[in-house]
């Protein structure tokens, strides 16, 4: 079943998928705490400036 989680850095509500959480669960992983759109946003963040340094 796929699950509903709050995303700590907007506070919308998203759904992990069944593939996505099997994903997670097959490697061990937690599960992701942000939304797609907060994801996309700390990446971006982190690799502009992870690349100037
Ligand atoms: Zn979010």
């Amino acid at each position: 079943m796929s699950q509903k989680i709050k995303c700590i850095r907007c506070g919308e509500e998203f759904i992990l998928e069944d593939g996505e959480k099997k994903f997670y669960d097959d490697k061990g992983f937690p599960y992701p705490k942000r939304c797609h759109d907060c994801r996309i946003v700390r990446k971006r963040y982190r690799e502009k400036y992870e690349k100037d340094s």
